[in-house]
Protein backbone atom coordinates (compact mmCIF):
# COMPACT_ATOMS: atom_id res chain seq x y z
CA UNK A 1 0.00 0.00 0.00
CA UNK A 2 1.01 3.25 -0.70
CA UNK A 3 2.07 5.80 2.34
CA UNK A 4 2.37 9.25 1.61
CA UNK A 5 5.10 11.76 3.68
CA UNK A 6 4.28 15.34 3.71
CA UNK A 7 4.60 18.82 5.57
CA UNK A 8 8.55 18.26 4.96
CA UNK A 9 11.52 19.49 3.30
CA UNK A 10 13.60 17.09 1.75
CA UNK A 11 17.99 16.97 1.12
CA UNK A 12 17.84 14.41 -1.56
CA UNK A 13 21.17 14.15 -3.07
CA UNK A 14 18.92 13.47 -6.10
CA UNK A 15 21.13 13.66 -9.50
CA UNK A 16 24.61 12.66 -8.26
CA UNK A 17 24.90 15.91 -6.02
CA UNK A 18 23.55 17.60 -2.91
CA UNK A 19 20.06 18.83 -4.07
CA UNK A 20 17.38 19.75 -2.29
CA UNK A 21 12.39 20.42 -2.64
CA UNK A 22 11.24 22.00 -0.05
CA UNK A 23 7.78 21.44 0.54
CA UNK A 24 8.56 18.19 -0.90
CA UNK A 25 5.64 14.98 -0.80
CA UNK A 26 7.25 11.56 -0.75
CA UNK A 27 5.28 8.09 -1.87
CA UNK A 28 6.45 5.23 -0.60
CA UNK A 29 5.00 1.61 -1.42
CA UNK A 30 6.82 -1.81 -0.76
CA UNK A 31 9.79 -0.04 1.41
CA UNK A 32 11.08 1.71 -1.67
CA UNK A 33 10.13 5.45 -2.99
CA UNK A 34 7.45 5.54 -5.29
CA UNK A 35 7.36 9.30 -5.68
CA UNK A 36 9.21 12.09 -4.82
CA UNK A 37 8.64 15.92 -5.61
CA UNK A 38 7.56 19.27 -5.08
CA UNK A 39 3.88 18.46 -2.82
CA UNK A 40 2.17 20.93 -5.45
CA UNK A 41 3.21 18.48 -8.39
CA UNK A 42 1.42 15.53 -6.71
CA UNK A 43 -1.75 14.55 -8.39
CA UNK A 44 -2.35 11.13 -6.49
CA UNK A 45 -4.34 11.37 -3.09
CA UNK A 46 -3.32 8.26 -0.85
CA UNK A 47 -5.56 7.61 2.37
CA UNK A 48 -2.66 6.88 4.34
CA UNK A 49 -0.07 9.63 5.32
CA UNK A 50 2.45 10.75 7.72
CA UNK A 51 2.63 14.81 8.48
CA UNK A 52 6.52 15.39 9.68
CA UNK A 53 5.86 18.50 11.16
CA UNK A 54 8.15 20.78 8.87
CA UNK A 55 11.26 17.94 9.45
CA UNK A 56 14.32 18.17 6.95
CA UNK A 57 14.49 14.89 5.44
CA UNK A 58 17.71 13.14 4.44
CA UNK A 59 18.56 9.30 3.39
CA UNK A 60 19.43 6.93 6.14
CA UNK A 61 22.85 8.46 6.99
CA UNK A 62 25.52 5.48 5.68
CA UNK A 63 29.15 5.07 7.88
CA UNK A 64 31.44 3.37 4.85
CA UNK A 65 34.19 2.40 6.81
CA UNK A 66 34.38 1.13 10.44
CA UNK A 67 36.37 -1.38 12.53
CA UNK A 68 33.58 -1.78 14.64
CA UNK A 69 33.97 -5.33 15.86
CA UNK A 70 37.05 -6.10 18.46
CA UNK A 71 37.57 -7.23 21.31
CA UNK A 72 39.27 -4.65 24.38
CA UNK A 73 39.81 -0.86 24.55
CA UNK A 74 42.65 1.18 24.11
CA UNK A 75 41.85 4.00 26.79
CA UNK A 76 45.15 3.03 28.90
CA UNK A 77 47.01 3.39 25.59
CA UNK A 78 45.66 6.74 25.20
CA UNK A 79 46.47 7.56 28.82
CA UNK A 80 49.99 6.61 28.33
CA UNK A 81 50.08 8.53 25.07
CA UNK A 82 48.67 11.46 26.85
CA UNK A 83 51.78 11.19 29.70
CA UNK A 84 54.45 11.26 26.86
CA UNK A 85 54.85 7.77 26.45
CA UNK A 86 55.54 6.92 22.61
CA UNK A 87 53.84 4.64 20.27
CA UNK A 88 57.17 2.91 19.51
CA UNK A 89 57.65 2.14 23.27
CA UNK A 90 53.63 1.35 23.67
CA UNK A 91 53.94 -1.07 20.57
CA UNK A 92 57.24 -2.32 22.47
CA UNK A 93 55.10 -2.86 25.51
CA UNK A 94 52.64 -5.72 23.73
CA UNK A 95 50.68 -2.13 22.95
CA UNK A 96 48.70 -0.82 19.67
CA UNK A 97 47.14 -2.67 17.15
CA UNK A 98 48.63 -5.93 18.53
CA UNK A 99 46.96 -5.70 21.69
CA UNK A 100 43.81 -5.39 20.11
CA UNK A 101 44.49 -8.83 17.98
CA UNK A 102 45.06 -10.41 21.07
CA UNK A 103 41.57 -9.43 22.29
CA UNK A 104 39.57 -10.14 19.64
CA UNK A 105 41.07 -13.60 19.28
CA UNK A 106 40.55 -14.34 23.21
CA UNK A 107 37.25 -12.99 22.62
CA UNK A 108 34.25 -15.27 22.01
CA UNK A 109 31.56 -14.44 19.07
CA UNK A 110 29.07 -13.44 21.73
CA UNK A 111 31.42 -11.55 23.49
CA UNK A 112 32.31 -9.57 20.47
CA UNK A 113 28.75 -9.42 19.49
CA UNK A 114 27.65 -7.58 22.83
CA UNK A 115 30.10 -4.87 22.76
CA UNK A 116 29.55 -4.75 19.01
CA UNK A 117 25.93 -4.27 19.07
CA UNK A 118 26.43 -1.82 21.88
CA UNK A 119 28.56 0.44 19.55
CA UNK A 120 26.37 -0.04 16.23
CA UNK A 121 22.95 0.84 18.20
CA UNK A 122 25.07 4.19 19.33
CA UNK A 123 25.22 4.91 15.15
CA UNK A 124 21.96 3.78 14.37
CA UNK A 125 20.47 6.14 17.41
CA UNK A 126 21.87 8.97 15.87
CA UNK A 127 20.59 8.38 12.44
CA UNK A 128 22.90 6.01 10.46
CA UNK A 129 21.05 3.31 8.66
CA UNK A 130 23.75 1.11 6.80
CA UNK A 131 27.37 0.65 8.50
CA UNK A 132 30.38 -0.96 6.92
CA UNK A 133 32.08 -3.10 9.43
CA UNK A 134 35.60 -5.01 8.44
CA UNK A 135 37.46 -7.55 9.61
CA UNK A 136 41.62 -7.41 10.16
CA UNK A 137 41.50 -7.72 14.00
CA UNK A 138 41.36 -11.71 13.57
CA UNK A 139 44.28 -12.47 11.20
CA UNK A 140 43.77 -16.19 10.56
CA UNK A 141 40.67 -17.94 9.29
CA UNK A 142 39.13 -18.71 12.87
CA UNK A 143 39.03 -15.28 14.00
CA UNK A 144 38.51 -13.50 10.56
CA UNK A 145 35.68 -15.79 10.40
CA UNK A 146 34.36 -15.07 14.03
CA UNK A 147 34.55 -11.42 13.50
CA UNK A 148 32.44 -11.22 10.50
CA UNK A 149 30.28 -13.58 11.72
CA UNK A 150 29.10 -10.78 13.68
CA UNK A 151 29.36 -8.26 11.77
CA UNK A 152 26.03 -10.69 9.75
CA UNK A 153 24.71 -11.32 12.88
CA UNK A 154 24.22 -7.33 13.59
CA UNK A 155 22.23 -7.43 10.83
CA UNK A 156 19.84 -9.57 11.64
CA UNK A 157 19.72 -7.92 15.15
CA UNK A 158 19.20 -4.59 14.58
CA UNK A 159 17.34 -2.33 11.82
CA UNK A 160 20.46 -1.61 10.25
CA UNK A 161 22.38 -2.97 6.53
CA UNK A 162 25.59 -3.93 7.18
CA UNK A 163 28.39 -4.15 3.95
CA UNK A 164 31.08 -6.11 5.35
CA UNK A 165 34.73 -5.86 4.20
CA UNK A 166 37.72 -8.56 4.38
CA UNK A 167 40.46 -6.51 5.76
CA UNK A 168 43.01 -9.79 6.53
CA UNK A 169 46.07 -7.79 5.21
CA UNK A 170 45.66 -5.31 8.22
CA UNK A 171 48.37 -5.78 10.23
CA UNK A 172 51.11 -9.27 10.47
CA UNK A 173 49.78 -11.12 12.93
CA UNK A 174 52.54 -12.18 15.38
CA UNK A 175 53.13 -15.90 14.73
CA UNK A 176 54.15 -14.87 10.91
CA UNK A 177 56.78 -11.76 12.03
CA UNK A 178 59.46 -11.55 9.65
CA UNK A 179 57.28 -13.54 7.02
CA UNK A 180 55.03 -10.77 5.42
CA UNK A 181 55.02 -12.33 2.51
CA UNK A 182 53.69 -15.97 3.60
CA UNK A 183 51.47 -14.43 5.44
CA UNK A 184 49.51 -12.46 2.15
CA UNK A 185 49.78 -16.33 0.77
CA UNK A 186 47.37 -17.37 4.16
CA UNK A 187 45.65 -14.44 2.80
CA UNK A 188 44.91 -14.99 -0.88
CA UNK A 189 44.95 -18.85 -0.93
CA UNK A 190 43.13 -19.88 2.38
CA UNK A 191 41.55 -17.03 4.07
CA UNK A 192 39.35 -15.13 1.43
CA UNK A 193 38.65 -18.17 -0.66
CA UNK A 194 37.26 -19.81 2.58
CA UNK A 195 35.23 -16.78 4.03
CA UNK A 196 34.15 -16.01 0.74
CA UNK A 197 32.64 -19.03 0.05
CA UNK A 198 30.67 -18.88 3.35
CA UNK A 199 28.96 -15.47 1.86
CA UNK A 200 30.60 -13.42 4.91
CA UNK A 201 32.42 -11.07 2.50
CA UNK A 202 31.13 -8.24 0.37
CA UNK A 203 34.37 -6.51 -0.65
CA UNK A 204 38.00 -6.89 -0.11
CA UNK A 205 40.26 -4.33 1.75
CA UNK A 206 44.20 -4.12 2.76
CA UNK A 207 46.46 -1.73 4.62
CA UNK A 208 48.94 -0.29 2.07
CA UNK A 209 51.55 1.36 3.80
CA UNK A 210 55.19 0.99 5.48
CA UNK A 211 53.92 0.14 8.62
CA UNK A 212 51.34 -2.79 6.51
CA UNK A 213 51.70 -3.97 3.58
CA UNK A 214 53.56 -2.75 0.46
CA UNK A 215 52.09 -2.35 -3.00
CA UNK A 216 53.33 -5.14 -4.27
CA UNK A 217 51.87 -7.56 -1.55
CA UNK A 218 48.47 -5.22 -1.66
CA UNK A 219 48.50 -6.01 -5.40
CA UNK A 220 48.68 -9.87 -4.59
CA UNK A 221 45.39 -9.83 -2.33
CA UNK A 222 43.59 -7.25 -4.95
CA UNK A 223 44.67 -10.29 -8.01
CA UNK A 224 42.52 -13.13 -5.10
CA UNK A 225 39.82 -10.65 -4.50
CA UNK A 226 39.08 -10.17 -8.63
CA UNK A 227 39.37 -13.88 -8.82
CA UNK A 228 37.14 -14.56 -6.25
CA UNK A 229 34.70 -11.82 -8.25
CA UNK A 230 34.43 -9.50 -5.46
CA UNK A 231 35.16 -5.67 -5.23
CA UNK A 232 38.11 -4.45 -3.42
CA UNK A 233 38.70 -0.79 -1.06
CA UNK A 234 41.96 0.21 0.39
CA UNK A 235 43.58 2.47 2.89
CA UNK A 236 45.65 4.39 1.11
CA UNK A 237 48.55 6.86 1.78
CA UNK A 238 47.41 7.62 5.38
CA UNK A 239 51.08 8.27 6.83
CA UNK A 240 53.11 8.55 3.53
CA UNK A 241 52.80 8.25 -0.28
CA UNK A 242 52.91 4.65 -2.10
CA UNK A 243 50.21 5.41 -4.90
CA UNK A 244 48.11 2.89 -2.63
CA UNK A 245 45.26 5.04 -4.54
CA UNK A 246 46.40 4.51 -8.11
CA UNK A 247 46.80 0.88 -7.58
CA UNK A 248 43.23 0.75 -6.26
CA UNK A 249 41.85 3.21 -9.50
CA UNK A 250 44.04 -0.11 -11.73
CA UNK A 251 41.52 -2.63 -9.93
CA UNK A 252 38.25 -0.39 -9.79
CA UNK A 253 38.44 -0.13 -6.48
CA UNK A 254 35.02 0.93 -4.96
CA UNK A 255 37.13 3.55 -2.60
CA UNK A 256 40.50 4.56 -1.23
CA UNK A 257 40.31 5.98 1.97
CA UNK A 258 42.36 8.38 3.88
CA UNK A 259 44.58 9.69 1.64
CA UNK A 260 46.36 12.91 3.23
CA UNK A 261 49.52 11.65 1.06
CA UNK A 262 47.72 11.67 -2.10
CA UNK A 263 49.18 13.11 -5.23
CA UNK A 264 47.38 14.81 -8.50
CA UNK A 265 48.15 11.60 -10.27
CA UNK A 266 46.24 9.60 -8.30
CA UNK A 267 43.24 12.00 -7.83
CA UNK A 268 43.29 11.48 -11.85
CA UNK A 269 43.32 7.78 -11.71
CA UNK A 270 41.17 7.53 -9.10
CA UNK A 271 38.34 9.39 -11.25
CA UNK A 272 39.03 7.78 -14.21
CA UNK A 273 38.12 4.67 -12.10
CA UNK A 274 35.09 6.37 -10.33
CA UNK A 275 36.93 5.14 -6.97
CA UNK A 276 35.66 7.32 -4.13
CA UNK A 277 37.99 9.03 -1.64
CA UNK A 278 36.72 8.28 1.67
CA UNK A 279 37.77 11.03 4.62
CA UNK A 280 38.32 10.13 7.66
CA UNK A 281 38.92 12.91 10.16
CA UNK A 282 38.68 11.00 13.44
CA UNK A 283 41.84 9.44 12.76
CA UNK A 284 43.80 13.15 11.56
CA UNK A 285 42.32 14.46 14.54
CA UNK A 286 43.17 11.41 17.05
CA UNK A 287 46.70 11.16 15.44
CA UNK A 288 47.32 14.93 15.56
CA UNK A 289 47.80 15.05 11.99
CA UNK A 290 48.80 17.69 9.93
CA UNK A 291 49.13 16.81 6.50
CA UNK A 292 45.56 17.45 5.26
CA UNK A 293 44.04 15.30 2.42
CA UNK A 294 44.39 17.22 -1.02
CA UNK A 295 40.81 18.32 -1.48
CA UNK A 296 41.24 21.21 -3.91
CA UNK A 297 42.92 18.26 -6.17
CA UNK A 298 39.82 15.98 -5.12
CA UNK A 299 37.39 18.67 -6.06
CA UNK A 300 39.00 19.61 -9.39
CA UNK A 301 39.38 16.42 -10.64
CA UNK A 302 35.67 15.56 -9.21
CA UNK A 303 36.38 12.53 -7.33
CA UNK A 304 33.58 11.73 -5.13
CA UNK A 305 34.14 12.72 -1.40
CA UNK A 306 32.58 10.27 1.24
CA UNK A 307 32.79 10.95 4.81
CA UNK A 308 33.70 8.15 7.69
CA UNK A 309 34.15 7.33 11.34
CA UNK A 310 36.72 4.97 10.66
CA UNK A 311 35.43 3.81 14.08
CA UNK A 312 38.14 1.97 15.67
CA UNK A 313 39.88 1.57 19.56
CA UNK A 314 43.41 2.41 18.53
CA UNK A 315 43.15 5.57 16.01
CA UNK A 316 39.35 6.46 15.74
CA UNK A 317 37.37 5.89 18.58
CA UNK A 318 34.44 7.81 17.48
CA UNK A 319 31.01 6.81 18.34
CA UNK A 320 29.61 9.16 16.06
CA UNK A 321 28.70 9.74 12.85
CA UNK A 322 27.84 13.19 12.82
CA UNK A 323 30.56 14.40 14.57
CA UNK A 324 32.59 13.36 11.82
CA UNK A 325 30.47 15.43 9.25
CA UNK A 326 31.51 18.80 12.00
CA UNK A 327 35.21 17.58 11.62
CA UNK A 328 35.20 17.00 8.09
CA UNK A 329 33.85 20.67 7.91
CA UNK A 330 36.37 22.06 10.85
CA UNK A 331 39.62 20.14 9.80
CA UNK A 332 39.11 19.30 6.42
CA UNK A 333 36.97 22.51 5.18
CA UNK A 334 34.25 20.54 3.45
CA UNK A 335 31.15 22.50 2.80
CA UNK A 336 28.45 20.99 5.48
CA UNK A 337 26.93 19.96 1.69
CA UNK A 338 29.29 18.32 1.04
CA UNK A 339 30.03 16.94 3.61
CA UNK A 340 26.19 15.39 4.19
CA UNK A 341 26.74 13.71 0.43
CA UNK A 342 29.72 12.61 1.64
CA UNK A 343 27.83 10.26 4.43
CA UNK A 344 24.91 9.31 2.11
CA UNK A 345 25.16 9.62 -1.95
CA UNK A 346 29.27 8.91 -1.78
CA UNK A 347 29.29 6.67 1.28
CA UNK A 348 26.45 4.39 -1.03
CA UNK A 349 29.01 4.29 -4.15
CA UNK A 350 31.52 3.21 -1.76
CA UNK A 351 30.13 0.32 -0.50
CA UNK A 352 28.67 -0.66 -3.98
CA UNK A 353 25.19 0.29 -2.75
CA UNK A 354 24.94 3.08 -5.24
CA UNK A 355 21.21 1.72 -7.03
CA UNK A 356 19.85 1.44 -3.45
CA UNK A 357 21.02 3.56 -1.12
CA UNK A 358 22.35 7.00 -0.54
CA UNK A 359 19.60 9.64 -1.78
CA UNK A 360 15.82 9.50 -1.93
CA UNK A 361 15.19 8.74 -5.65
CA UNK A 362 12.23 6.54 -6.96
CA UNK A 363 13.14 3.26 -6.90
CA UNK A 364 15.57 3.19 -3.53
CA UNK A 365 15.25 1.91 -0.32
CA UNK A 366 12.85 4.05 1.91
CA UNK A 367 15.53 4.85 4.54
CA UNK A 368 15.27 8.60 5.81
CA UNK A 369 16.12 10.65 8.87
CA UNK A 370 13.32 13.28 9.27
CA UNK A 371 15.21 15.52 11.44
CA UNK A 372 13.24 18.95 13.63
CA UNK A 373 16.22 21.31 12.19
CA UNK A 374 15.55 24.74 10.71
CA UNK A 375 18.78 23.84 7.87
CA UNK A 376 20.53 20.85 6.60
CA UNK A 377 23.85 22.84 7.89
CA UNK A 378 22.85 22.32 11.27
CA UNK A 379 23.49 18.26 10.45
CA UNK A 380 27.58 19.23 10.03
CA UNK A 381 27.23 22.90 12.54
CA UNK A 382 26.72 21.02 16.12
CA UNK A 383 29.78 19.08 17.45
CA UNK A 384 28.06 16.01 18.42
CA UNK A 385 25.27 15.87 20.28
CA UNK A 386 21.65 14.34 19.65
CA UNK A 387 19.73 16.03 17.30
CA UNK A 388 15.58 15.48 17.44
CA UNK A 389 14.67 13.19 14.43
CA UNK A 390 12.70 10.35 13.41
CA UNK A 391 14.19 7.39 11.91
CA UNK A 392 12.76 5.33 9.20
CA UNK A 393 13.83 2.06 7.58
CA UNK A 394 11.76 0.65 4.14
CA UNK A 395 9.51 3.45 5.27
CA UNK A 396 8.98 1.72 8.53
CA UNK A 397 10.25 3.85 11.82
CA UNK A 398 12.64 2.80 13.76
CA UNK A 399 12.17 3.37 17.88
CA UNK A 400 15.74 3.70 19.36
CA UNK A 401 14.55 3.54 22.85
ZN1 LIG B 1 40.35 1.91 8.78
Amino acid sequence: MKHLWYNCHAATLQGGHYSIIEDVAILTEAGKIAWIGPRAELEESCPSSTDLGGAWVTPGLIDCHTHLVFGGDRSAEFEQRLQGVSYAEIAAQGGGIASTVRATREASETELLTKAERYARAFLREGVTTLEIKSGYGLDLANERKMLRVARQLAQRLPLSVRTSCLSAHALPPEYAGRSDDYIALVCEQILPALAQEQLVDAVDAFCEHLGFSPEQVERVFIAARQLGLPVKLHAEQLSSLHGSSLAARYQALSADHLEYMTEEDAIAMAEAGTVAVLLPGAFVTLRETQLPPIELLRKHSVAMAVASDFNPGTSPALSLRLMLNLACTAFRLTPEEALAGVTLHAARALGLEQSHGSLEVGKQADFIAWDITRPAELAYWLGGDLPKRVFRNAEEIFLG
